[in-house]
């Protein structure tokens, strides 16, 4: 047999099943027709059930960049890994990307169906599609098969170690590369399981410059490893099947964590070998988080808020999670906010150059609660009520309950300091907290002894408080506006040696019991148990006046 020939042997016994002409694929993924500009980016997922909550900052950076510009966003999932599947694991991934709203405009949906012209988006159903252009590589020269044993690489590793030379599999390491023919003929002849290898040409000793969206030119070595393009169960590693769908669905940006910034030369290196234009890329730094003076990754071992679904047990408002991880992305979104309150997220313009300089954005609970309190403050009783009640449903039946049987009552404390309020309460920053806000509200829920709210209001002398009740009651009237409602309260401190405000009190305290702020915390305490509460006059409107009354002959 002549070379040639042996080399058609090789490649029929390495692919003995038909396989889609290069030519058929390519015609399957034209050119994408979009205006100058467009960036076609997306999220590719490997399915491992568990969702990152950098995978969801890694999706919104992705979908807004192609959104801003007229592109076209997808989601490819990556399950290549075989070995790491989980069940339900994509659609772990495809219910996160709804519940954010960074739905895709091409790959697979929350429904399971898959849209879009340039597919399949799952990496396990594009075997054949690698497979193909594999074994254009083997034609071509540009790839080999191997057959080490993993027993043999084990070897080879602990040899480099022991001898302290680079790890991998190149250059005197390679020892399938240089094989003859015949020797390779041999083994596939005797059915030996077998990797597909690159052949690289690349010298580590040359460095190359690569340009990064967010690191800027930065200098790599070539690559000279002859990675694995193909496993032995005919699925293709991270490395080939990225470069080879990204070349077919028109990716424009790679926007992607930075963990991979170290594969960069190979995959560049790959993209040449394959003839095809490369990508723009852009690694991303990883969001990070304090662990006493230092900072680290935030972790999925360590942290539940690594995890998505801490957030959506927890019950925080997608749009104040989406506007927090943008604040991360980029420090100005907080002004653009600030300076257009009502405007839709979607209006900011992400920038990349602003995403190079958030360099490890910290995850930090305080800023992520206070951007959500903000973001709740704003909607209406009916939207807090519709939104925790979604969330009661799956996550607390009890609340659910609360809410179900007494739609109108919880409307009405729900808009207690909403809606038209010149300043609206902040105290809810996740649908959890409703429960705290609504249950002092309730008699089957609201426990409140003596000696509590005697403790509560420490200092205050029983009688006194008594007196003040008194008065209140007697001169109550539900039809009293606020500022009536007031006027008979301070009228009732004045009367009981109370100051009528908190600056005269503090002028001259052994002149008062207290101020007209203690009057008012005697209420707050005997109606609600807590020192802090919202408005008081609304509650006691909310409460009405049977509640009200009931709640303060504790004393
Ligand atoms: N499947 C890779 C990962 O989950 C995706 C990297 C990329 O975006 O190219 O990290």
């Amino acid at each position: 047999m002549g070379n040639l020939e042996i080399k058609n042997k090789i490649i029929e016994l390495l692919f003995p099943e038909k396989l889609p002409s290069i030519e058929s694929i390519e015609g399957k993924y034209p050119a994408r027709t979009l205006d100058p500009g467009a960036m076609v980016t997306r999220i590719a997922p490997s399915p491992t059930g568990f969702m990152h909550l950098g995978t969801v900052y890694t999706a919104l950076i992705n979908a807004r960049l192609a959104h801003q510009s007229q592109g076209v966003f997808f989601v490819r999932i990556e399950d290549t890994d075989k070995k790491r599947e989980v069940a339900g694991a994509i659609k772990v991934v495809t219910d996160a990307l709804d519940h954010y709203h960074l739905n895709a405009d091409e790959g697979e949906g929350k429904d399971g169906v898959e849209t879009g012209a340039y597919g399949p988006y799952k990496q396990s159903d594009r075997a054949e599609i690698y497979q193909a252009y594999v074994k254009k590589m083997l034609e071509d020269g540009l790839a080999y098969p191997c057959f080490a044993t993993s027993e043999e690489l084990d070897e080879m590793r602990q040899q480099q170690e022991a001898e302290n030379i680079r790890p991998g599999y190149y250059g005197q390491w390679a020892v399938w590369r240089d094989k003859s023919g015949e020797e390779i003929l041999e083994v596939l002849e005797n059915k030996k399981p077998f990797v597909i290898r690159f052949k690289s040409n690349g010298d580590w000793n040359t460095k190359i410059k690569i340009k990064d969206l967010l690191l800027g030119e930065r200098e790599l070595s070539e690559n000279d490893q002859d990675i694995v393009i193909l496993k032995s169960e005919g699925l293709p590693t991270y490395h080939m099947a990225h470069v080879i769908d990204d070349h077919l669905m028109g990716t424009t940006h790679v926007i992607r964590g930075n963990e991979w910034f170290a594969s960069l030369s190979l995959h560049v290196q790959l993209f040449a070998a394959m003839n095809w234009s490369a990508p723009s890329f852009g690694h991303i730094f990883p969001i990070q988080k304090m662990e006493g003076a230092s900072k680290r990754k935030l972790s999925k071992r360590k942290d539940p808020e690594a995890n998505v679904e801490y957030y959506d047990e927890h019950g925080y408002p997608v749009d104040g999670i989406i506007e927090y991880l943008l604040n991360l992305a980029n420090s100005n979104f907080e002004d653009w906010r600030k300076a257009n309150p009502d405007m839709d997220n979607r209006e900011f313009a992400l920038s990349i150059k602003k995403l190079a300089n958030s360099s490890g954005p910290l995850f930090d609970f305080e800023k992520l609660h206070n951007i959500c309190k903000d973001k709740i403050s704003k909607y209406s009783a009916d939207k807090v009520y519709s939104e925790t009640l979604v969330w009661a449903e799956k996550h607390d039946q009890d609340l659910f309950a609360l809410l179900n049987d007494n739609s109108d009552y919880v409307k009405r404390i729900l808009d207690i300091e909403r809606g038209n309020a010149l300043k609206p309460r902040k105290d809810v920053a996740k649908w959890s907290d409703v429960r705290t806000e609504l249950e002092y509200f309730f008699d089957h829920k609201f426990k409140l002894s003596k000696s509590e709210a005697l403790e509560l209001l420490g200092g205050l002398e029983e009688s006194v408080i008594k007196n003040i009740v008194g008065s209140f009651k007697t001169s109550f009237d539900e039809n009293d506006d606020k500022d009536a409602w007031f006027a008979k309260i301070k009228l009732v401190a004045e009367a009981n040696g109370f100051a009528l405000n908190t600056k005269d009190y503090k002028a001259n305290p052994e002149n008062f019991q207290g101020s007209v702020a203690d009057v008012a915390k005697i209420f707050r305490v005997l109606l609600c148990g807590k020192v802090q509460t919202p408005d008081l006059h609304s509650i006691i409107q909310v409460m009405g006046k049977d509640r009200v009354f009931k709640r303060l002959n504790i004393i």
